[in-house]
């Protein structure tokens, strides 16, 4: 068999590759083994501000222009809704941050994302004596729908093979690459975190953030915007939440704990004051980078083989652009920018 890409790894940013390829005409066939979950668990929030510090997201209006007309490409393509928009509304846990806010919503980078009014009434079940900031142009993408309906397309095409992808069995060529029964010209690896295991690229310093969420069923909470305070509530409707989510540094398992659950059931107390009970758990690790720029480009030594991973906790906005940028490296030879090519840790 002669495709000309491989790719490793069906999450957001396997999914954002193949798009690029669909839409070149190019042929491909993808792995997928199961072992990360990321994509699948994730939020899904678009949000181009870093709600802490009340700055822009690095390409803030860049990223969300491209992303948002990726996923509306993709909804009707696959003829579903994963893109449902809400305002995010951050709670305030001060007048300092009343203040941070006014400031930052007059910012030129922010200014179309921040409304400048403070919204000071009281939300049923929502706890803050400060009142709400709000932010437009955000909303979430059903992850788990998208890459699961976007798995369907390719298995009905005989596009994906369910298996591990093993590194080992790469024949690389000045011509072409061979994996098994398939030649190739190039292979994109797409692991998120599972690249730890992948002998040419596993030199970059991915760093991982264990994450965990809940979905709890809070019947007297009624909100439909995004609840951002020291967790974010995401409605699912039917009075469902996604709560979440933790950050762990150390544990690189994919398993819940009843750890991760008590910290998340501790803050949540600061944030919903009415009863809810406790559906679901989930957990993934996301792929994050220590100079939270994420890692595009080819190996060094084999440039057929390149990488798209690094996407951290933003991987909905990124991964369009990212993809992009990486086909454009292959099949066009367009440089990378600086601060996403792994040249940097050469
Ligand atoms: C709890 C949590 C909440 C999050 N919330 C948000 C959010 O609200 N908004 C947002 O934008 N981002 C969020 N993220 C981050 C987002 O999930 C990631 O940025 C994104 O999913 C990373 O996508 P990826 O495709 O690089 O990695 P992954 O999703 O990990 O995908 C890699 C794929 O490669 C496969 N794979 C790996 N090795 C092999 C192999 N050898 N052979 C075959 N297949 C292989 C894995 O099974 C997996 O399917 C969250 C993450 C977590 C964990």
């Amino acid at each position: 068999m002669k495709v000309d890409y491989i790719v490793v790894g069906l999450g957001l940013a396997g999914l954002a590759f193949v798009e690029e390829l669909i839409q070149a005409n190019k042929t491909f066939l993808v792995f997928e083994d199961d072992s990360q979950t990321s994509s699948l668990v994730a939020g899904g929030v678009y949000n181009p501000v870093v709600l802490k510090k009340f700055t822009a997201v690095w390409k803030a209006s860049e990223q969300l222009n491209l992303a948002m007309l990726f996923y509306e490409k993709l909804e009707k393509k696959l003829n579903q809704k994963f893109d449902e928009k809400f305002v995010i509304k951050r709670v305030f846990k001060s007048v300092e941050e009343q203040k941070k806010w006014s400031i930052a919503s007059d910012n030129s980078l922010l200014k179309q994302f921040l409304n400048p009014n403070i919204e000071i009434n009281k939300i049923t079940g929502v706890v803050g004596n400060f009142g709400f900031g709000n932010v437009n142009q955000t909303g979430r993408i059903d992850t788990l729908k998208l890459v699961k309906s976007y798995r369907k397309l390719l298995i009905d095409n005989n596009l994906i093979r369910f298996d591990k992808f093993e590194h080992q069995k790469l024949n690389i060529s000045l011509e072409n690459v061979t994996y098994k029964d398939i030649a190739c010209n190039n292979v994109v690896f797409c692991e998120g975190f599972g690249i730890k295991e992948n002998p040419f690229f596993n030199y970059l310093p991915l760093e991982e953030a264990k994450g965990e969420l809940l979905i709890i069923h809070a019947p007297k909470l009624n909100i439909n915007f995004l609840l951002k305070s020291s967790l974010f509530l995401i409605p699912l409707g039917d009075n469902n939440y996604k709560v979440g989510a933790t950050f762990n540094h150390s544990d690189k398992t994919l398993t819940p704990t009843e750890k991760g659950k008590s910290e998340l059931i501790e803050k949540l107390k600061n944030v919903i004051n009415v009863p809810y009970e406790i559906i679901e758990q989930s957990a993934g690790i996301r792929p994050t980078t220590n100079d939270r720029r994420p890692f595009v480009g080819v190996h060094n030594q084999y440039p057929r083989l390149a990488v798209l991973n690094g996407l951290g906790t933003r991987g909905v906005m990124v991964a369009p652009s990212m993809a992009k940028n990486l086909y454009n490296l292959l099949d066009k030879g367009e440089n990378l920018d600086v601060e996403i090519d792994i040249k940097r840790f050469n």
